[in-house]
């Protein structure tokens, strides 16, 4: 083990990982110290009898360009999504290849309401096609400003863009920038969403592949960042000539003086096995009308490999609030949404989560500093978007950052 890294990392989620990687594919002596029994950080999934539980909900956008540039996407073995959604009145919004019911559904949606399908098809060309420049540009809106500013309907706007981007912000106001809207909306049009056969943890398990074994240390929280280094919270004190604190926000805000901590949306997920798939389709279906519900998808129709032979693994998630109270409640919805009666379900587990994703107002800059003192470094979702993006993205910028004063640029 390197006793004296020229590098310690706190926290081995992707920021984390992400800076380590660099740093050591740069020839810097590392070492990761994690609080936690495994790597990942809010990127966890969890074995129960045969199922694959992420914790919480989520969704890897394979076109994000970081998981290009950091991970072997193929060694990943990604289960895709329809690229669209069934709403709560089981119509279909998806691409017409995916079927006779997404053709149906669409030549209702252009009949009902054909001036939402120009001004969406403007959307979708406009973010897909846009160079970054344009797509990053500044504005002040939030993104139901943004939707109302494109013309876009009431009735679309709620039945279906809503609850949708409620399930990717976990923010019902839709109060989240339009600039995040734009480029998370890019990226869904791009490379649509899916989930590794191996649950979502496999993400930051094939960064931690890339470390030499001895570089992360888990069961290792920090308790202190001192002048020259860190103190574990079992009382060892490690030097190093940098720290990277790629921890949660929050926690960021307690080890680093001036690092202002987050506001956070919050989730709960339910997980239930059923005998058999409620839908045969690996398509999410939105939930506009309850206020209860966002989204609810068959997981194992989409990643098989997430529930053993005969059962099928429906998720359900309820945004901004982390109760798991509100079971009996998610259960009839679900009932009403897949039009069978879900009482015989079980409940695997529920992940109620108060601090999932950082809030990112209209008006947030896309970037905020990595490098809050000598020798002292900050990333994580908080720094950049509160996205794997981000994540990703704020660690790369904290590693160059530290690379350049150690003069290894
Ligand atoms: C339910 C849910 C759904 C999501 N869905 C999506 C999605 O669909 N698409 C998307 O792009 N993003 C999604 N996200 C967001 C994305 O997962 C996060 O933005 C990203 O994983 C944050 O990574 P991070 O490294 O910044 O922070 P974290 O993952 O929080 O990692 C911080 C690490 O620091 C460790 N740590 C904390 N304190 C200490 C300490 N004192 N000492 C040592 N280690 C410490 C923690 O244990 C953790 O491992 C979702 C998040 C959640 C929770």
């Amino acid at each position: 083990m390197t006793e004296t890294p020229d590098v310690l990392v706190v926290g081995a989620g992707l920021a984390g990982l992400s800076a380590a990687t660099r740093l050591h594919r740069s020839g810097v002596r590392v070492t990761v110290l994690e609080a936690a029994d495994d790597v990942g950080g809010r990127v966890r999934t969890d074995e129960l009898d045969g199922f694959r539980l992420d914790r919480g909900f989520q969704v890897l956008l394979p076109a994000y360009p970081a998981i290009r540039r950091l991970v072997a996407v193929d060694e990943l073995r990604l289960r895709k999504f329809t690229r669209g959604t069934i709403t709560a009145d089981h119509r279909w919004l998806a691409g017409p290849w995916h079927g006779l019911p997404a053709i149906e559904g669409l030549t209702r949606f252009l009949a009902r309401h054909p001036s939402d399908g120009v001004r969406m098809a403007a959307l979708v060309s406009r973010d897909f096609l846009a160079p970054d420049s344009v797509v990053r540009k500044d504005n002040q809106r939030t993104t139901a400003e943004e939707f109302r500013r494109w013309g876009l309907s009431a009735s679309t706007i709620e039945k279906v863009l809503r609850p949708f981007l409620a399930g990717v912000f976990l923010d019902p106001a839709l109060s989240t920038s339009s600039r995040l809207f734009h480029l998370l909306w890019r990226s869904f049009l791009r490379g649509g969403g899916a989930l590794p056969s191996e649950g979502m943890q496999a993400l930051p398990r094939s960064l931690a592949a890339g470390l030499p074994t001895e570089t992360i240390r888990t069961d290792s929280a920090v308790a202190e960042v001192t002048h020259d280094g860190v103190r574990t919270k079992s009382g060892k004190h490690l030097t190093a000539r940098a720290v990277v604190v790629a921890t949660d926000g929050e926690t960021a805000s307690q080890l680093l003086p001036g690092v202002e901590p987050p506001e956070w949306h919050a989730v709960t997920t339910f997980y239930y096995r059923a005998s058999a798939p409620p839908l045969r389709s690996p398509t999410l279906l939105v939930d506009g009308t309850s206020g209860l519900l966002i989204n609810t998808a068959v997981i194992s129709e989409v990643a098989p490999e997430y529930a053993p032979e005969g059962s099928a693994l429906i998720a359900a998630s309820v945004p901004d609030r982390a109760d798991t109270h509100l079971e009996a409640q998610v259960r009839e919805r679900l009932a009403f949404l897949y039009r069978t009666d879900t009482s015989a379900w079980e409940l695997l587990r529920a992940y109620a989560l108060p601090r999932a994703l950082p809030v990112f107002p209209a008006g947030a800059p896309l970037r905020r500093p990595v490098r809050v003192g000598d020798g002292r470094y900050v990333c994580g979702d908080h720094r950049d978007t509160p996205s794997v993006q981000g994540a990703l993205v704020s660690g790369q910028r904290a590693a160059t950052a530290v690379l350049a004063d150690l003069g290894r640029l």
